[in-house]
């Protein structure tokens, strides 16, 4: 067996991994992420993740959106798509597309038993599914329904928590470190577990962790979780693994906020991101 490893997040871990567009290449092969929007009074959260998607390089993107938010959606949306999905029935049926490759839940979208049906329906679907937010704190009575139903699943499962969604969840993880309790808790529900913060830890279900403090203070601002939820999808949908794409997505998100600046609000971080690209690439 393989000994995990304790990385730093830095470009050299994953960088002959990044899915850069090809000659000759389409939209198609780049991935169509998914992004579930909330009601109609909380629908931002879901087009700031939808923009990070389509930033960081996910072919497609679209916003499923209950009935009702259909309306504010449609009037701020223009190279993100839209479809509706009332519910897990119309969840399903867009699921049923297996083009639509990564699905993110959680921002913006309550907590109770509608979002707790949504997850379950998209974790018995095929695509990758990223879960953040009010998805993790739905299953906060529950969290052995939401672990036994990423076991055994294919596609990587990858959750965003931060410390308060994380011991919702999880309860009070033992661990002598952020890095060992993320660990804990990564093998215990089977999914990647990215645990947010000024050193956040991006933890696999088989031990490897990577601790990451590209960042900026400015961070610290509503939404900005939401879109780094977005930047994630979008390395799933080209294909990533969860290990990976949390990595990269986490490391860009920090980058955008160092070259934004003081004064970074959300909506900033998605509109950096070509100038994070052009440095790497
Ligand atoms: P959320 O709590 O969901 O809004 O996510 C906040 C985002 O900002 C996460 O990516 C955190 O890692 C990041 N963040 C929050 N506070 C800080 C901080 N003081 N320094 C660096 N990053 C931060
Ligand atoms: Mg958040």
């Amino acid at each position: 067996t393989v000994k995990p490893t304790l990385y730093a997040n830095e470009p050299g871990l994953w960088l002959d991994q990044f899915p850069w567009p090809t000659v000759g290449g389409h939209k198609y092969l780049r991935g169509h992420a998914l992004v579930a929007s909330g009601p109609a009074d909380a629908t931002g959260a879901a087009r700031l993740a939808a923009r990070g998607a389509l930033r960081t390089g996910a072919g497609l993107v679209t916003v499923a959106s209950p009935r009702g938010a259909l309306a504010v959606n449609a009037a701020q949306l223009t190279a993100v798509m839209l479809r509706e999905a009332d519910g897990p029935q119309g969840l399903a049926a867009l699921l049923s597309d297996a083009r639509k490759n990564a699905f993110l839940i959680g921002p913006g979208h309550g907590v109770g038993e509608g979002t707790r049906e949504m997850v379950v329906t998209a974790l018995k679907a095929t695509p990758a599914v990223l879960l953040d937010a009010d998805a993790l704190t739905s299953f906060a009575e529950t969290p052995e329904t939401l672990f036994e139903a990423i076991r055994g699943r294919e596609r990587p499962v990858v959750m965003t928590p931060h410390e308060g969604e994380f011991a919702r969840l999880f309860g009070d993880v033992p661990g002598a470190s952020k890095v060992d309790r993320t660990r804990t808790a990564a093998s215990r529900c089977g999914a990647t577990v990215i645990l947010k913060g000024p050193d956040t830890v991006i933890a696999s279900p088989d031990g490897h962790a990577a601790i990451d403090t590209n960042g900026s203070p400015w961070l610290a601002t509503a939404g900005s979780g939401d879109v780094l939820g977005g930047m994630v999808l979008g390395m799933l949908a080209q294909g990533l693994g969860g290990f990976d794409a949390g990595c990269i997505g986490v490391w860009m998100h920090g980058q955008a906020a160092k070259r934004f600046g003081p004064g970074l609000i959300a909506e900033d971080l998605p509109e950096l991101i070509p100038e994070v690209l052009e440095e790497l690439e």
